[in-house]
């Protein structure tokens, strides 16, 4: 799937949709899902135009990655997840039922977040 520079995080990344980051640095952004699943929702993205996790792994430069990745980190240690705990989550295409097109983490906590997944697939 190639890369669609109309989507909203890309609109956010450019400032063309406001949004207050919580954090930023030079490979990453982080801002509360507009529709919190979770007392903490937090969405992490990579500044680099990538579709999803295998788009980013596969295309991005050693760098980007660790960057990316220790960014997650430091935004979960600093709104305070880390010792209760938090979850990642990442969707990647339809079955994940991503909406939209630009990789980024979840972060999820702030309460006991139950069983993985709210669907059984049996
Ligand atoms: P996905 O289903 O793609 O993994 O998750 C997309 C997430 O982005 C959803 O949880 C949705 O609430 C969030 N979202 C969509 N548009 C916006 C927006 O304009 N601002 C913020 N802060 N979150 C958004």
């Amino acid at each position: 799937m190639s890369y669609d520079d109309q989507n909203i995080f890309a609109k956010i990344l450019r400032g063309e949709v406001p949004s207050t980051f919580i954090y930023e640095d030079e490979w990453a952004v982080a801002f509360h899902d507009i529709n919190p699943q979770a007392p903490d929702h937090i969405l992490v993205i990579p500044r680099g135009p990538y579709v999803s996790m295998v788009d980013f792994a596969m295309g991005a430069s050693d760098d980007e990655v660790t960057g990316f990745f220790r960014a997650v980190a430091k935004v979960a240690t600093a709104a305070g997840l880390d010792d209760d705990g938090y979850r990642i989550l990442a969707n990647a295409g339809p079955n994940s039922h991503q909406e939209v097109p630009h990789l980024h983490v979840h972060i999820f906590g702030g309460k006991r977040l139950g069983p993985m997944l709210v669907t059984n697939f049996k």
